[in-house]
């Protein structure tokens, strides 16, 4: 037997089945007439941001990485709840204009932006994260064209790291960022090129758990804005802090401390230096705002049993949930959380291995899952599947095309 991921707290049974808001997983199915289905929930989305921002200083602000989940309406919704944000491509901008979230609080990062993609974020006076002196070249040369003053901040690609994270996007040779000990000089060269300069983004890693990991980050993210800062002789207007929230997938995972996060954050706010006391601070995040709020619905077509392991092969699989497939960036494969949503209170009883429909022996749900005695015809919950689930798997793969998504 191999353990399942811990299920989100707050999802009970209705009549035996698991429900999603107050409603049974087979309504949702049955309104929509098929699945998979991704079902993401606003009163989930809400209650996120509610004890996140009672959790963190007041003058925190929270951004949304629009790259978790950019379902359009979802979308809406988190962006009537967030400050700011953050986009990675010329697409995701369109993504947002049709959202009609304003576009000056939107900050654009990602290496290798086209020119194209630079003009139309020039154009909507979205800022850009600048990745490379490169890069800041060509935006000027664009602004200028345009006649625009370009909102401009600078990426860096600090010396340090977000330890224990998932995901490193930050110390030693990476294509994100100016490495550090270039930055001052690309404050200075961009300022002088008349930018309306809007500070400095520092993003160290995704998926941290680890509160001493995040406090010591977030520590040293200040720290090194400041630093840099100092040398360009400027005062920050803003600083993007980055993020690194990480929510609980694995067996054994246990939530982020987000009160320890805040208290810390709380006492470095009241002792900032000069260079950061007058910036409007943030931090991005993704999969902790939306993951969670998130599961997919996938009925089980088959059930087989080969030299004495029992398979229940669903309708889904890692085309639209790559990640719990364990082939998003995971080293060892291990199982997401994952239940019988049409027998959510029925006892386990047997060892199964939940398999997609895809004919690659990647595709795999969970292996050798304790789970209640399931049929065709039932259907599967894969939870956390609100970040990096249909925004992120090859929906186009062997034909299958798209899951629906849905917002309650
Ligand atoms: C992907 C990304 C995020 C969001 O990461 P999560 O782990 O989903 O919070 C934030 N900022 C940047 C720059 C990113 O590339």
């Amino acid at each position: 037997m191999k353990p399942l991921g811990p299920i989100p707290p707050g999802f009970e049974a209705i009549d035996g089945e698991l429900a999603i808001g107050d409603t049974p997983v087979s309504d949702l199915v049955g309104r929509v007439g098929r699945t998979p289905l991704f079902v993401y929930s606003r009163e989930r989305i809400a209650r996120r941001f509610a004890e996140l921002r009672a959790a963190m200083p007041g003058r925190l602000k929270i951004n949304y990485a629009i790259k978790a989940n950019s379902f359009a309406p979802l979308l809406e919704y988190v962006s009537s709840l967030a400050d700011g944000l953050d986009i990675a491509s010329g697409g995701e901008l369109e993504m947002v204009r049709a959202t009609g979230f304003h576009l000056s609080r939107v900050s654009f990062a990602g290496p290798g932006k086209r020119d194209e993609e630079l003009e139309a974020a020039i154009a909507a006076g979205v800022t850009l994260n600048l990745e490379s002196e490169n890069e800041a070249e060509r935006a000027l040369a664009i602004a200028e064209r345009l006649g625009e003053t370009p909102r401009f901040a600078v990426r860096v690609n600090p010396d340090f790291e977000l330890k224990g994270s998932g995901m490193k996007m930050g110390g030693g040779a990476k294509p994100f960022g100016v490495d550090a000990e270039r930055v001052p000089a690309l404050i200075q060269s961009i300022i002088a090129a008349g930018c309306d300069f809007r500070g400095l983004h520092i993003f160290t890693g995704s998926q941290a758990l680890s509160v001493d990991a995040v406090i010591d980050m977030q520590a040293k993210v200040l720290d090194c804005a400041d630093r840099l800062a100092r040398e360009a002789g400027v005062i920050l207007p803003k600083l993007n802090m980055g993020g690194g929230f990480g929510i609980p997938y694995f067996p054994g995972d246990e939530p982020l401390d987000i009160g320890a996060v805040g208290a810390a954050l709380e006492d470095r706010f009241e002792t900032l230096p000069e260079t950061l006391s007058q910036a409007e601070l943030f931090i991005e995040l993704g999969r902790y705002l939306v993951g969670e709020a998130g599961v997919y619905l996938t009925r089980i077509v088959d059930r087989k049993d080969s030299y004495g392991e029992t398979y229940l092969v669903t309708d889904g699989g890692l085309h639209h949930q790559l990640a719990a497939s364990g082939n998003f960036g995971t080293v060892v494969r291990r199982n997401y959380p994952v239940a019988i949503a049409s027998r959510f209170e029925a006892e386990p009883d047997e060892i199964v291995n939940v398999v997609g429909c895809l004919c690659t022996p990647l595709d795999r749900l969970a292996d050798k899952a304790h789970l209640p005695r399931a049929q065709a015809g039932d259907i599967v919950a894969v939870f956390c599947a609100g970040a990096y689930g249909a925004s992120a798997s090859p929906s186009a793969f062997l034909g299958q095309g798209p899951a629906i998504e849905m917002l309650i």
